[in-house]
């Protein structure tokens, strides 16, 4: 029979397999049973409306040594042909073409990486797969020697389910691969790897496995590494988990809760194609792969799944979505995850940064969302970077907070450095005050929607009301605006459409000039808003406020109204004050001729 090729991707990780220097061969044995346990899953499932299906699910091991091979037996769903051609001949999982674009040769990822079925490679240098799909007549084989192809034809296997026979290389320095043999070592790495397993593994008619759900553990009683691999394995990540949640919950609902923090957010999470949920298991019966009801959108990061005998077993999966011990279960489920991130921040801070760096921004969207709705359970999970260069909690800036100071202060930038060379900030920073600097385009919008904290408003540095000024200098700024009303009019008047007003204000020490607005939106929101489609019009009131003291203002005021230079100075600072907003200046070309010129 002709052989027909691996698709190109599949046999670059096939390569890798075969020719694997990789020691730890023996996870091969942990890929094939989960596929075995998945399988089983599923038929497990249908069998709850068809009862034709019902089975005493098992999963076989028979080693062979006279015919050199092992064979490893489910009676699961099966494949019908076209299954066993796309999932035995191809890779399409999202999680192994990500594996490979990394890491094309990084060997110990292999061991890491639920690489599934290709790993037999590590230890067959001949597999043959006999397969017959649940409600359907016809078996199929199927067989490989490895990179140079497969076969695939029509075979009389009888039974509902698939029997993977592998045929183990010949031994070599590297590895006895007879050991695979042997029913000591099968029953050491069952225990080791696939003890969790739902359905009874079995050898010689004996059940190796506890059979006992990793969730279903006391987390005390499972290791770090069995959470890990079993996160790697089933969430397609090659990198450990940065956190692991798990607990059995009783009360008015009871579940078990295996939830998991991935260590990096994946390439789509902030996209619409990303989709959040955990698994639904009941009485260890899978469900659902991806129920998406169970978590909120702020906690869609997390992996992992829930097992509760509270959920109906029978329940269709569109009528799943309207249950009430779901719904109940999520609200349950929503508290007990946020008390578990409460609890890491207080106990790994580091940890819980790193954590922020990659989701904070879901956090915060969860605090804005709804009208901020869930901002009082939310707010104390947020941190924010300050001046005083680290990220604070709003309860630790509190407790810093300065006698006489009232309020928490804000300033928007894209750097808290930027945020510190802003002409607002310098009065602040002289009282010793600490800024909260905002960064992201969503944080002014957050800060807003939760309003205060702890009965301290939240006040940005721009407001013109933020500068505590007193009744003394308020009274002799406007002495001085009376005194220059007609050059504070003509420069209103010079700049057009492009300002609302020209002010002089008490708030600038060194600093000559600075953009507010005079609007509720700021200038660092209006430019998120810009960037968003169909709001390229939005324009808040610019302020431009003027520092009386600075020389450069004292030597425009000396100069006739009628001096053609007022126009220059006038351009030359409001161009500065864009500048240091980093807002975009109309006419760059102009502005450097302005410059020479003043010069
Ligand atoms: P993964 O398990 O990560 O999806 P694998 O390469 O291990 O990747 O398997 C590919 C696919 O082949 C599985 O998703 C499943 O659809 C099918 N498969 C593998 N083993 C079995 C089995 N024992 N019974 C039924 N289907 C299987």
């Amino acid at each position: 029979m002709a052989k027909k090729q691996f698709k190109a991707e599949s046999k670059k990780l096939l390569d890798l397999m075969i020719n694997s220097i990789y020691t730890n061969r023996e996870i091969f044995l942990r890929e094939l049973i989960s596929n075995c346990s998945d399988a089983i899953d599923k038929r497990h499932y249908m069998s709850l409306t068809d009862s034709s299906l019902s089975a005493d699910w098992q999963i076989e091991l028979v080693p062979d040594a006279a015919a050199r091979t092992l064979t490893i037996i489910d009676n699961g769903c099966g494949m019908d042909r076209n299954e066993m051609e796309s999932n035995l001949g191809t890779i399409a999982k999202s999680g192994t073409l990500e594996f490979k674009e990394k890491e094309k040769t990084d060997e110990s990822l292999i061991g890491q990486f639920g690489v599934g079925f290709y790993s037999s490679f590590m230890v067959a240098d001949k597999v043959t797969v006999f397969s017959r799909k649940a409600n359907t007549e016809q078996g199929n084989v199927w067989e490989s020697e490895g990179a140079d192809g497969y076969t695939l034809a029509p075979n009389d296997y009888a039974c509902v389910g698939t029997k993977i026979v592998l045929h183990l290389k010949a031994d070599d320095e590297d590895c006895t691969y007879a050991d695979f043999l042997d029913e000591g070592t099968l029953t050491r790495l069952v225990k080791k790897y696939s003890d969790y397993i739902r359905y009874p593994i079995k050898l010689n008619g004996n059940t190796l496995n506890s059979m006992v759900p990793l969730w279903r553990k006391p987390k005390s009683k499972v290791k770090k590494e069995e959470y890990a691999s079993f996160y790697r394995d089933k969430f397609f990540d090659f990198r450990d988990p940065a956190q692991v949640f798990a607990s059995q919950v009783e009360g008015n609902v009871n579940y078990s809760m295996l939830v998991f923090v991935p260590d990096k957010a994946p390439y789509d999470y902030y996209t619409r194609d990303y989709k959040k949920g955990l698994a639904l298991y009941s009485g260890g019966v899978l469900i659902m792969e991806q129920c998406a009801e169970l978590l909120p959108d702020y906690l869609g990061f997390m992996k992992g799944l829930v097992d509760s005998a509270d959920v109906s077993l029978n329940i269709s999966r569109e009528l799943l979505q309207k249950d009430r011990q779901l719904r109940a279960i999520g609200v349950s489920l929503e508290k007990k995850l946020r008390n578990e991130l409460g609890k890491w921040l207080k106990s790994d801070r580091e940890g819980y940064e790193k954590m922020f760096a990659e989701f904070g921004n879901s956090l915060k969207m969860g605090a804005y969302d709804n009208f901020g709705a869930k901002k009082d359970e939310l707010k104390d999970l947020l941190l924010f970077q300050s001046t005083e260069g680290k990220q604070t909690t709003f309860a630790e800036y509190v407790s810093r907070m300065k006698e006489g100071q009232d309020n928490i202060y804000y300033a928007s930038g894209a750097s808290a450095e930027a945020i510190k060379a802003l002409p607002q900030v310098e009065m602040f920073t002289e009282k010793g005050y600490e800024i909260l600097c905002l960064k992201d385009g969503i944080d002014e919008f957050v800060i807003r929607m939760i309003e205060n904290y702890d009965g301290k408003k939240f006040v940005s540095v721009a407001d013109k009301d933020a500068a505590s000024v007193s009744e003394e200098q308020k009274a002799e700024l406007e002495k001085k605006a009376g005194d220059y009303s007609a050059l504070l009019a003509k420069m209103k008047e010079l700049l057009g459409n492009k300002v609302k007003d020209v002010r002089l204000t008490a708030r600038l020490k060194s600093a000559a000039v600075c953009l507010t607005s005079d609007s509720d939106i700021s200038l660092e929101m209006e430019k998120v808003l810009r960037a968003m489609p169909g709001s390229e019009g939005i324009s808040v009131g610019r302020v431009l406020e003027i520092n009386p003291d600075h020389p450069a203002f004292v030597k425009l005021a000396s100069l006739e109204i009628s001096d053609s230079k007022v126009a220059d100075y006038t351009q030359a600072l409001f161009s500065a004050a864009l500048l240091q907003e980093n807002l975009p200046v109309d006419d760059s070309a102009a502005l450097a001729g302005l410059l020479i010129k003043l010069l």
